[in-house]
């Protein structure tokens, strides 16, 4: 097992700081630092950066417009992001939709799709989830009928999607719709990708209890889909969802970012001289640390052409709980200030704390981060997955 890394990758690193050093949008980098939430522009300015530099596919082979990097790269390239601070990924076309259209989309809809992923001129979201419809997937009830309009065939879609992230923003939704219910639930699932501006597509806001916007309910009302916008064929909707589950294996813990928390934890804590705060900060820095190591195994054994099995399920679990704890902990440093808070706006947005600036926003963190146990595959999910593995049960 090889755990460093080689002078090229050192010098790839080295353009991935100076990238964030020089081209990095610099007021997304003020507002994240002063704890401003940011806008659907300023989200835009990001990737464009990163399109502008050839980096937006930066998990994509050549052959589609990607950078065609090794693991290694790619470990390297979202840990210097995570270090340096800058917002994540918007996932769902890059991380998600891209890849199921280069696998398993024909030709005119790799056209017609795959570059405007790469240059951020679309804003992807996912349908997946319905209400009673999320771990249990397969079960969903989303209806698409094929219908034939004058020669031409079209899926009539009605149905609900939930917890859809900033479909307020977006131009398309990629969704797992029910085009067959006769046999095995998971044979009757379709991927179909859908333009938000069809007629019939309703975005109701959910506001979750930090105040914050950023899950929807979209609701479906005879709402008309060419035929060509199916990837791959009909029933087959099912392979493709798992195949887009298991794409990405890194980025998922996050360490790079939690590293950066860290850091700033450590400086508020060594001024308030309570030592069993700085006990529990010792712990999360000795778990953090495991976690990097876990991630370097697993980039190792990628390196090496392995195919590891149960690994994204443990950094998930691991990588969400440290985010957690992390904000568990700013809310311990904060003490009395962080309650109450100066919310998003809306929300107690007029009620602000007399303490120092960074107590501002932890309490509406740490309500916000509950929400990584829960999506990509609930934590509980990921044990049942491990088990599987390792267990064989
Ligand atoms: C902030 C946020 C953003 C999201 N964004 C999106 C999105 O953009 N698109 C999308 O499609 N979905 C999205 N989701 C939905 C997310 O994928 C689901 O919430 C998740 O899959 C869990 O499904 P559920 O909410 O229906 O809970 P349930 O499946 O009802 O689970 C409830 C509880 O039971 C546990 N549980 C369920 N089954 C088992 C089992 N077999 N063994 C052990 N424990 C079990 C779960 O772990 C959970 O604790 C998002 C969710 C959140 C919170």
């Amino acid at each position: 097992m090889e755990l460093s890394f080689t002078s090229k990758d050192l010098e790839f690193r080295d353009e991935v700081r100076d990238f964030l050093a020089n081209e990095y949008p610099s007021h997304i980098k003020e507002k994240l630092e002063k704890g401003d939430m940011l806008s659907k522009q300023d989200l835009i300015d990001w990737h464009k950066s990163v399109s502008n530099k050839g980096w937006m596919g930066y998990n994509w082979p050549k052959e589609y417009g990607g950078t065609g990097w090794s693991p290694a790269q790619i470990y390297i390239f979202q840990n210097e992001l995570g270090l340096a601070g800058c917002p994540p990924f918007i996932p769902f076309g890059v991380s998600m939709v891209g890849p199921v259209i280069y696998s398993f989309g024909n030709e005119e809809q790799k056209q017609r799709f795959l570059p405007d992923i790469l240059n951020f001129n679309t804003w992807w979201c996912q349908g997946y989830s319905e209400p009673g419809s999320g771990s249990d997937l397969a079960s969903l009830k989303t209806k698409a009928e094929l219908v034939n309009e004058n020669g031409k065939e079209y899926y009539i879609v009605n149905g609900a999607k939930t917890w859809t992230t900033l479909a307020q923003h977006a131009d398309w939704i990629f969704c797992l719709v029910r085009t067959d219910s006769s046999g095995k639930k998971q044979e009757g699932i379709s991927f179909l990708l859908i333009d938000m501006k069809t007629p019939g597509i309703e975005v109701k806001p959910i506001i979750t209890i930090d105040g914050d916007h950023e899950v929807n309910s979209v609701f479906f009302s005879d709402v008309k889909v060419p035929v060509e916008n199916l990837i791959g064929e009909e029933g087959k909707g099912w392979t493709y969802a798992k195949f887009l589950l298991a794409h990405e294996r890194f980025g998922i813990a996050s360490v790079g970012a939690s590293k950066r928390q860290l850091l700033r934890l450590k400086e508020i804590v060594n001024d308030l001289d309570d030592e069993s705060l700085t006990d529990k900060v010792s712990q999360l820095e000795i778990d953090v640390m495991a976690l990097e190591f876990t991630e370097l195994r697993l980039l190792s054994e990628l390196e090496g052409g392995g195919n590891p099995g149960a690994e994204s399920s443990i950094l998930k679990i691991k990588g969400t709980e440290i985010q957690q704890r992390l904000t568990q902990l700013f809310v311990e440093a904060a003490g009395e200030f962080a309650v109450p808070y100066g919310g998003p706006e809306g929300f107690m947005s007029n009620v602000k704390p007399n303490g120092p600036e960074y107590t501002n926003e932890v309490l509406s963190k740490y309500l916000n981060m509950r929400k990584v146990t829960i999506y990509g595959g609930s934590n509980e999910i990921q044990k049942n997955i491990i088990s599987k593995y390792v267990l064989g049960v």
